[in-house]
C-alpha cells in the first residue's frame, strides 16, 4: 500500500476553494448535527472528520449542533456521549454546543414571517388526507382546502397550536409551494406539527415541533454555516432547503449571497455490521451485546473500549475519502489503520493464550534468570525490560506438534527452536491427558545460546514466545470476531430479522491466559501487543486493580494487504 497519498482535492474541497477564491464567503463554517437519539458510530466519525477536517484545512470553524427537534427518542445520556466521543476523536467545536431547540423562538418567528408573506398556512387535513392530497410520483397533488386561509387566521391558529389548545394531528403549518412539483418534498411540506410532549432540553411549554427540513436549513443559516454537508439520501431535500433559506432570508444572508447550501456525499457503510442507530439500540436493549460500548459494536465508544485509537479512526476516515456514490467498505481497512498505529505506539509483551507447560530438563533446579527484551522495535525510545526466565515455562499449545505437518517449523520432538530473547531449546518428549491433548513438553536448553543467539551460527526456523510459569500472572482475555456472520446483515434471512445474522461465536473468553508479571499492573485503556498474538487493550468495564481483562483489538494478520494484492 502506498504510503504517500496524492494531494488532490476531493469535490467538497474544490467547491470550498472556489468559494473562498471568489469571495462568496470570507471564511467557511461547517457543522456536525447529530440527533441525540443514540451513540455515535463509525459512520458519524466519518462525517465528523469530514466536517471538522474541512474547517481545519481551510482555516474555518465547525459547530456542534444537537439536532433535537424530535423529542420522543432523545435524551441527555446521548447528548453527553456525543460530546465525549467528539473530544476523544480529537476535535473541538467552535464556541458552545448548539441545540436546534434553542432556535425554537426564532424558528417560530420565521414561520410567522412566512405566513405574513403568503408563503405558509395552517392546514386542517389529517394525516391520512395529507397523504392522499399529496398525490404520487406520477400524479400531481391537490391543494388543501385551507391553502388560501387568510394570514391573520393562520397566525391565530398557529399561536393556539403552540399554546396547546388542540390535540395532536388537528392542524399543521404548511409551506405554500407547489402541489404539482415533480419533487414530492416541494408539495406544500409541513413546517410544524402538534406534539404534546415534553422536550429534554426545553422542558414543557412547546406544543408544536418544527419539521426537519424547516429546522435544519434555517438552523444552519442562524449559525451562519456556509457548507452544510450531509449524506446522499437528502438529495431530494436540497430544493426545499434552498426554498426555506431564500423565503426567510435570515440576517439577509440570501440577499447578500452568503446563505448556506447543502452538499451530499455517500454515507459510510461497513461490511459485516449494521449502522442504523435503531438497530444498534435494539442490540443493546435486547442484550445481544453488553452495551453501546461493547467492543464488537461499530460505535465510537465500542471502538474505544476495543482499543482503537483516535488517530487510527481519523486515518481510516481519510483513507476512505469522500465519494458521491454509495459503497461498502471492508472492515479490514479499519483494522489495517489501527494495526498501523498500534504498531508504532504499543509496547510488546509476552502472553500465552492457550498454555501448555514446557519443562527444561537440564535447567538448574530452582534457578531464575532475567532476560532483556526490547519493548518496541518500532520505537527506540520505548527501551527494554527484564523478564524472568526459569526451567518451567508456558508456551502456546499451537507451538508444539507431536507430529509436525509439512511446513510446520515450530517445536516438535527432536526439533530445536528459539525461545524469544532467551535460549535455544530442543524438545525431547511430551505428556498428554486422557483425551490425548498435550499437557507438558520436555526439552533441553543450550546454555551457550543466551540471548537467543547461537555462537556457532546454528540456525533455527522458528522463534516462539514464553512466560515463566512460576512468575506468570493469570488473566482473562476476550477475543472478538465479527458481530455478524454475513457481509450485509441488514438483509434479513427469509422469515427472520437481522438478528438472525448475528455471529454466535463473536466473543470467546479465555480465562487462563498466562502473562508476564508486569502486565498485571496495566490500567484500563492501556494498549499492548502480545507478541505473535495480537494487539490488546485493558478493558474499562471488567478489569479490577491487579486483575486486568484484555480485549483483543485486532490480530497481527493483515487481511487488508491481501485484499489489496488480489484487487
Ligand atoms: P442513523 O441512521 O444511524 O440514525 P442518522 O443519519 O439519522 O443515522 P444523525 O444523528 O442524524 O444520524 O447523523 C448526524 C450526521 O452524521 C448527519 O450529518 C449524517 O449525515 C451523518 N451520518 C450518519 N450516518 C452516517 C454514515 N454512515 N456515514 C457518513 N455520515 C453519516
Ligand atoms: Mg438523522
Amino acid at each position: 500500500m502506498a504510503e504517500h497519498r496524492e494531494e488532490h482535492q476531493n469535490f467538497l474541497e474544490e467547491i470550498i476553494s472556489e468559494h473562498l477564491a471568489s469571495g462568496k464567503y470570507p471564511s467557511i463554517r461547517t457543522r456536525f448535527p447529530p440527533e441525540p437519539n443514540g451513540y455515535l458510530h463509525i459512520g458519524h466519525a466519518k462525517s465528523i472528520c469530514l466536517n471538522f477536517g474541512l474547517a481545519k484545512k481551510f482555516g474555518g470553524k465547525c459547530n456542534l449542533r444537537m439536532d433535537d427537534t424530535n423529542p420522543e427518542k432523545e435524551g441527555v445520556e446521548y447528548v453527553d456521549s456525543i460530546q465525549e466521543d467528539l473530544k476523544w476523536l480529537g476535535w473541538q467545536w467552535d464556541g458552545d454546543v448548539h441545540y436546534a431547540s434553542e432556535y425554537f423562538d426564532r424558528l417560530y418567528e420565521f414561520a410567522k414571517k412566512l405566513i405574513r408573506d403568503g408563503k405558509a398556512y395552517v392546514c386542517s387535513l389529517n394525516e391520512e388526507q395529507l397523504r392522499e392530497y399529496r398525490g404520487t410520483v406520477t400524479e400531481p397533488g391537490r391543494p388543501s382546502p385551507d391553502r388560501d386561509r387568510p394570514a391573520e387566521e393562520s397566525l391565530d391558529l398557529l399561536e393556539r397550536m403552540k399554546k396547546g389548545e388542540f390535540e395532536e394531528g388537528r392542524y399543521t403549518l404548511r409551506a405554500k409551494i407547489d402541489m404539482a412539483s415533480p419533487n414530492m418534498k416541494m408539495r406544500d411540506p409541513l413546517i410544524y406539527r402538534i406534539r404534546r410532549i415534553e422536550h429534554h432540553h426545553l422542558g414543557a411549554g412547546w406544543n408544536i415541533y418544527p419539521m426537519y427540513d424547516f429546522a435544519h436549513g434555517l438552523s444552519d443559516a442562524i449559525e451562519h454555516i456556509t457548507h452544510s454537508i450531509c449524506t446522499l439520501e437528502f438529495d431530494n431535500n436540497r430544493e426545499l432547503y434552498d426554498w426555506f433559506v431564500q423565503a426567510v432570508d435570515p440576517d439577509g444572508l440570501a440577499t447578500a449571497g452568503r446563505e448556506p447550501h447543502q452538499y451530499e456525499f455517500a454515507r459510510l457503510n461497513l461490511a459485516y455490521t449494521v449502522m442504523s442507530k435503531r438497530k444498534l439500540k435494539q442490540l443493546v436493549e435486547e442484550g445481544h451485546v453488553d452495551g453501546w460500548d461493547d467492543p464488537r459494536m461499530p460505535t465510537v465508544c465500542g471502538l474505544r473500549r476495543r482499543g482503537y485509537t483516535p488517530e487510527s479512526i481519523r486515518d481510516f476516515a481519510d483513507r476512505i475519502g469522500v465519494a458521491r456514490r454509495d459503497n461498502v467498505v471492508d472492515p479490514a481497512l479499519l483494522e489495517f489503520c489501527v494495526r498501523e498505529h498500534l504498531n508504532k505506539i504499543a509496547d510488546r509483551r509476552m502472553a500465552v493464550l492457550d498454555p501448555i507447560e514446557l519443562v527444561i530438563e537440564n535447567w538448574p533446579e530452582g534457578k531464575t534468570e532475567t532476560v532483556e527484551v526490547v519493548n518496541n522495535p518500532e520505537n527506540p525510545e520505548a527501551g527494554s525490560r527484564k523478564v524472568p526466565f526459569s526451567g518451567r515455562l508456558f508456551i502456546e499449545r499451537d507451538d508444539f506438534k507431536p507430529e509436525p505437518p509439512p511446513k510446520y517449523f515450530r517445536l516438535a520432538p527432536g526439533r530445536e527452536v528459539r525461545l524469544r530473547c532467551a535460549y535455544y531449546v530442543k524438545a525431547t518428549r511430551f505428556e498428554t491427558d486422557a483425551e490425548g491433548n498435550v499437557t507438558r513438553v520436555y526439552a533441553t536448553y543450550d546454555p551457550a545460546t543466551a540471548g537467543g543467539n547461537a555462537p556457532d551460527g546454528r540456525k533455527v526456523k522458528a522463534t516462539i514466545h514464553w512466560v515463566s510459569a512460576e512468575h506468570a500472572k493469570t488473566v482473562e482475555a476476550r477475543l472478538y470476531d465479527r458481530l455478524f456472520r454475513v457481509e450485509a446483515p441488514d438483509v434479513a434471512p427469509e422469515g427472520g430479522t437481522f438478528l438472525d445474522n448475528l455471529n454466535p461465536g463473536s466473543l470467546k473468553v479465555l480465562e487462563n491466559v498466562k502473562v508476564e508479571p508486569s502486565l498485571a499492573e496495566l490500567r484500563p485503556g492501556d494498549k499492548v501487543q502480545f507478541e505473535r498474538v495480537g494487539y490488546f487493550c485493558v478493558d474499562t468495564r471488567f478489569s479490577r486493580p491487579g486483575a486486568p481483562v484484555f480485549n483483543r483489538t485486532v490480530t497481527l494478520k493483515d487481511e487488508w494487504a491481501k485484499i489489496q494484492a488480489k484487487g
